[in-house]
């Protein structure tokens, strides 16, 4: 397995860059915004994924077929074996293939305008922070960081070295769930009053880095549990001011290290309520809004395979859409125009910001928590 020693050598990287971050100024040597693009392929903006498991290989590589303003340009990857796989694939060059320890000389690198941190979720901060410091935009996957310290200190390289972050929430990029958000926009219904958000699943392998704390910062709440707060903040439109939080473990040998199943409830300032359980041990993924006036259902509310489910008595269209490529697309035409990603690095924070309420709430005992 590519990188061994993960977590010192990632905490010692973040340590040093944190340290060095307000010192430098880069941004005079490197890519302003909307400047740095390599318009290969037709125009299209070059991407590069770093790191090659399942959300690479099985969404993000195929999804390129649909997208319009993008395309796969290079790889990052510390398993020699995938390299001649990807390369032969989607007809990478050799030029544009990089692993986790030349990952820097990525900056001279032209065909390549972005960068797609699909690596474990320890890794995320130190991969961001080094694109950044290569000039490169980039993409990171959710949850964004292991902590708000860490989260913040991937804004801040960004920022320092004028590249534009976004983190992988696709939904933003789905239109059902957009209709969601626009109810909380524009209020048909009037006021939300209740958000009903589960999103579950049972994990296999117990080798894997879910279920290890350092690689993955915790269990079901870091992992799926962020798309049940993603939810209850674009249902309502607000930021929740305070959390509840309950665990239920079943199976303490497996999940020894991480949490099995969560179950919160967030106060908002309008007076909104939201209640959401995640878990790596049973199956849901579905979405409930209550308005003053009326309700919206989605059912799945996650899936890749599309959003489905009613507002009032209307079915939502399923006309299938692929999410990442209209993700990957909406980021491309961010670098391209200058405009902020529609979910930039502050959103991302933003969840942190509930995910760290939501485990001091359990370590208190469930204790009502600011947020
Ligand atoms: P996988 O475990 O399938 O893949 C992770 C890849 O990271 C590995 O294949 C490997 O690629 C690389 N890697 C580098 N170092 C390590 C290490 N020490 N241990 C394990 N892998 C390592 O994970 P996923 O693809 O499922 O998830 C990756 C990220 O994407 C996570 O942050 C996850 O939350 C997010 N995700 C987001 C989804 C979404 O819908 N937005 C859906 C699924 C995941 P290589 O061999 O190329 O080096």
């Amino acid at each position: 397995m590519p990188q061994t020693n993960l977590s010192s050598s990632r905490r010692n990287f973040v340590q040093r860059f944190s340290a060095g971050l307000g010192a430098l100024s880069l941004s005079s040597a490197l890519p302003r915004l909307a400047a740095a693009t390599s318009k290969g392929k037709s125009g299209k903006l070059g991407i590069a994924l770093v790191g090659l498991g399942n959300y690479s290989t099985k969404q993000l590589a195929p999804a390129f077929e649909h997208a319009k303003g993008c395309y796969l340009a290079g790889i990052v990857t510390g398993t020699k074996a995938k390299e001649a796989v990807w390369k032969e694939k989607y007809g990478i060059k050799p030029q544009n293939v990089y692993n986790y320890d030349n990952f820097e000389s990525i900056a001279s690198n032209k065909d390549i305008d972005i960068v797609y941190i699909v690596l474990p979720n320890s890794m995320h901060a130190e991969y961001t922070i080094r694109a950044a410091r290569a000039g490169k935009h980039v993409i990171c996957e959710k949850p964004m960081a292991l902590s708000v310290a860490e989260g913040q200190s991937m804004i801040d390289a960004c920022r320092e070295n004028d590249v534009m972050l976004s983190i992988g929430y696709r939904l933003h990029f789905d239109p059902n769930t957009r209709e969601i958000m626009k109810l909380a926009a524009e209020k048909p219904y009037g006021n939300v009053r209740y958000v009903q958000s589960e999103v579950a699943f049972t994990i296999g392998d117990p080798t894997q880095w879910r279920l290890k704390k350092d690689m993955a910062g915790g269990g079901a709440v870091m992992d799926v549990g962020i798309y049940c707060i993603q939810a209850a903040r674009y249902a309502t439109g607000e930021e929740p001011i305070a959390i509840r939080a309950q665990e239920f473990k079943t199976d303490w040998e497996k999940f020894k290290d991480v949490d099995e199943t969560v179950s919160w409830q967030l106060e908002f300032p309008s007076g909104a309520y939201s209640s959401s359980t995640t878990s790596y041990n049973m199956r849901t993924n579905r979405l409930y809004v209550s308005y003053q006036k009326g309700a919206a259902n989605l059912e799945p509310a996650t899936k890749y395979t599309g959003i489905k489910g009613q507002i009032q008595k209307r079915i939502l269209d399923v006309t299938p859409i692929s999410q990442q490529a209209r993700q990957m697309d909406g980021f491309a035409q961010s670098v391209r125009s200058g405009t902020p990603s529609i979910v930039p690095g502050e959103e991302g924070l933003k969840d942190m910001k509930v995910i760290e309420a939501l485990y001091r709430s359990l370590a208190n005992g469930g204790k009502r928590t600011l947020i």
